[in-house]
């Protein structure tokens, strides 16, 4: 009996703990842009080219990721990696190459996480595959990358990492130390195998960051052309680049990772009918409600990088790209860059990065894609 009554009490006092988180979270909302800092994006003439490389796709129901979804609607999320190549300043030649993020895995195996691909559907045919594209579509072998930069840890981010040579570095955001097991589990590798890459973690406290736009910037290069910005919430160590394209006139491009997974959240609506909407918190599994999520871990902390990088949104020579970003798929469709009217424009695209494809990104088209009947007006 006593213990009925304690677990009674217990569970009252859980519920009155849920009740109130879930009211803070709630209240969350939207932080304007214009209130925070901002420090000038350095110029200067060093310069990287970007490649964009869509390594598949993945069925998200909308309501895992926004609030106020009237319809039932899934969205097919496309999962894109960056390849960028520092270029040198003489001739243009290649330099350095890096990748950003990896895109999906072909196999999850048998490992904990197989269920996310009966979850979400995961849609990765051999040639989406990073590797393959890197070697098929563009003539680069795997073992020609200097580094891999992770956005961050999650199953759709990490690619098959083991596809590409222990020399090649692997980069990994501040905090990512603590979950470098989580990142083992998701790769299927044993922890001891992922520890015999060699494994930067960058330090808030230890490595030097710079105020840079809205963000903190960490100059890999050291030359201004890749900033590794520190970009909290999403999970421990998730972080986003910013890459300079061209020098005169200066031209960059922010590739947010899972800062959101919704352009709707991270840009204004043209269309004044169009409601933004809130993060989802959903219950994970409605008979234990004290497992509440968000695709965040820290949704305040969410809150406050989304509006950095609506902040650099505005200025006009900065483009800003989501790893799931739908309308990079109709950029893709549509051709741009050197991908224009090829048959090579299926799975990745190479950017100008001049200022003609700029304003063509920034006056991208995007609300159709969200399904505008799907949000309350
Ligand atoms: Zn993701």
């Amino acid at each position: 009996m006593s213990t009925g009554g304690s677990t009674t009490t217990s569970n009252a006092e859980d519920t009155d703990n849920i009740q109130s988180r879930n009211d803070h979270l709630r209240s969350l909302r939207f932080i304007n842009p214009l209130s925070l800092a901002f420090t000038p994006i350095p110029k200067g003439t060093a310069i990287c080219r970007i490649h964009a490389l869509r390594c598949g796709h993945l069925d998200v129901p909308a309501r895992d990721l926004i609030q106020d979804v009237l319809d039932d609607v899934t969205l097919p999320l496309p999962a894109y990696a960056f390849l960028i190549e520092k270029l040198s300043p003489e001739d243009g030649s290649v330099l350095k190459r890096v990748l950003f993020d990896l895109g999906l895995r072909k196999s999850y195996g048998n490992h904990r996480y197989q269920f996310l691909t009966e979850k979400y559907q995961i849609h990765l045919s051999e040639e989406e595959e990073i590797a393959s594209i890197l070697r098929n579509s563009l003539n680069i072998s795997p073992s020609s990358i200097d580094a891999v930069i992770l956005g961050h840890r999650h199953f759709d981010h990490i690619g098959d990492l083991g596809a590409f040579p222990v020399s090649v570095d692997l980069v990994l955001g501040p905090d990512s130390e603590k979950d470098l097991v989580k990142l083992a589990d998701y790769l299927d590798l044993p922890l001891q195998v992922l520890q015999s890459r060699n494994i930067r973690h960058l330090e808030r406290n230890k490595d030097e960051w710079k105020e840079i736009g809205a963000f903190k910037g960490h100059d890999y290069f050291g030359d201004g052309s890749l900033f590794i910005l520190d970009a909290p919430g999403h999970c421990a160590g998730h972080q986003n680049v910013l890459v300079r394209t061209s020098g005169n006139p200066p031209i960059y491009h922010l590739l947010a990772s899972d800062t959101t997974h919704h352009i709707i959240l991270a840009r204004e609506p043209k269309q004044p009918s169009l409601r933004r909407p809130l993060i989802s918190i959903f219950p994970e599994d409605p008979n234990k409600p004290s497992n509440l999520l968000s695709f965040h871990d820290d949704l305040e902390e969410a809150y406050r990088t989304i509006a950095k990088a609506e902040r650099m949104d505005l200025e006009e020579n900065v483009n800003v790209f989501l790893a799931h970003d739908i309308s990079l798929d109709r950029l893709l469709r549509g051709g741009i860059g050197s991908a224009q009217g090829g048959v090579q424009a299926k799975n990745w695209f190479t950017l100008d990065g001049n200022a003609a494809e700029l304003k063509r990104f920034k006056d991208r088209e995007w609300e159709d894609l969200y399904l505008a009947s799907a949000y309350q007006s």
